[in-house]
């Protein structure tokens, strides 16, 4: 089955790891903040945190601007549940703002619309977790704008999205947003096995971002509130938790981002000769506008006609028989079971619904050979007609 996601590990990769076997340091030591010197000089951002995954990212975030029981958080329903999920960790309702038909991102003009009634019923979010889905960033000067005039915080969901660009600037340097998540899942731009980071611009979201990664605990004198009993001295100051990213993931990690560069030129070149192949069918691709640089985690395209979802199901089936592993990005989050408990419905998302039915996610990773690209879209071609 050829994967429509994947990691690609070389020698230098296993090197790296099997060097901190042999180290000192399993659980976190010198390579963690090795790593997120390296991420913060990429991205070119103040602040960067690793964590062992983009869901502890996610949460830490929403943790460090303060979300909790009595608030609100909005993010789109095409995305994976962490981006909602959050929301739910710190007790915040969570709600939803529809995708734009052709961006497939947050709906900006939706968004503002939906922020105008929510001020007059006072029912604002604290906080708007934006996703850039497949890697294509979201329309960040319009969004911040926006939340500044509402006084809502931003965070972007960048799991799909490190190494695009927007203005020309990495994504996650955090010009438009509180903070940055990333995800270093096998599948996403680069991986850590498991892992996350998150960036800002903010020094206190970082102070606290670092209290939280680790139980709340310090060992800084500064911060410190207590009587200093003896050399061993540790204080909670918060209620944190186990986040920490381990050496064997930052390592790892930081060996990838060597190679992320050329990832992304891989996935480039896969997307465009998919997209040369499917000129001629009855298909949309996602826009792009000419200000961004999408990082192409997935290569989605949208299935038309009047019985959208049969031709995909057909269509899914197709592929897979013929051993291409084809997927769906994603089931609008609002139509999960749990989030149908908590009053959402069939309706309310019309465009996020609609986009659903008839979307595909076609193999695009670096470790695909032309041969099996080829055959890719050959194949999707012959089943498409
Ligand atoms: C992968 C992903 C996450 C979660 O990342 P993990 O590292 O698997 O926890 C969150 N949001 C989006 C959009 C993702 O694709």
């Amino acid at each position: 089955m050829i994967k429509y996601g994947c990691q690609n590990i070389n020698d230098a990769d296993i090197d790296a790891v099997t060097s901190v076997l042999r180290s000192d340091y399993l659980t976190t030591g010198p390579k963690v903040p090795e790593f997120e010197a390296s991420l913060r000089k990429i991205i070119g951002v103040e602040h960067a945190i690793a964590v062992n995954s983009g869901t502890a990212a996610l949460h830490l975030s929403c943790l460090g601007l303060d979300l909790g029981q009595k608030d609100r958080l909005w993010t789109t329903p095409i995305s994976f549940v962490a981006s909602a999920n959050c929301g739910r960790y710190c007790g915040a309702e969570v709600d939803f703002c529809d995708i734009d038909p052709d961006s497939w991102n947050i709906d900006a003009n939706a968004l503002e619309k939906k922020l105008e009634i929510a001020s007059i019923q006072n029912i604002l979010p604290k906080i708007l977790v934006v996703v850039h889905f497949s890697g294509v960033p979201c329309e960040m000067d319009k969004i911040s704008e926006l939340a500044t005039h509402y006084g809502v915080r931003v965070i972007e969901d960048a799991s799909h999205a490190l190494g695009a660009t927007y203005q020309g600037q990495a994504v996650g340097d955090c010009t438009y947003s509180d903070s940055t998540v990333f995800s270093f899942h096998p599948v996403k731009l680069i991986t850590t096995a498991e892992g996350g980071a998150i960036t800002t611009a903010k020094r206190d979201l970082y102070d606290s971002l670092t209290l939280l990664r680790t139980h709340g605990i310090t060992r800084n004198k500064d911060q410190m509130v207590g009587e200093l009993q003896g050399p061993w001295i540790y204080e909670q100051l918060s209620l944190g938790y186990n986040y920490r990213m381990n050496d064997l993931s930052a390592s790892l990690g930081l060996s990838q981002l060597n190679r992320l560069g050329k990832f992304i030129q891989r996935r480039q070149q896969i997307a465009q000769y998919y997209s040369e192949k499917f000129m001629e069918l009855p298909i949309s691709m996602q826009r792009i506008e000419k200000d961004m640089k999408s990082a192409h985690h997935l290569y989605v395209v949208r299935l038309q006609g009047e019985k959208v979802e049969h031709e995909r199901k057909r269509i899914f089936e197709y592929m897979r028989e013929r051993g291409i592993g084809v997927n769906v990005h994603y089931i609008p989050i609002h139509l999960q079971p749990y989030y149908r408990d908590q009053g959402h419905q069939y309706g309310d998302y019309p465009q996020s619904e609609e986009f659903y039915r008839g979307c595909l996610s076609l193999p695009i990773h670096p470790s695909l050979t032309d041969a099996e690209v080829e055959t890719v879209a050959e194949t999707f071609v012959r089943g498409v007609r």
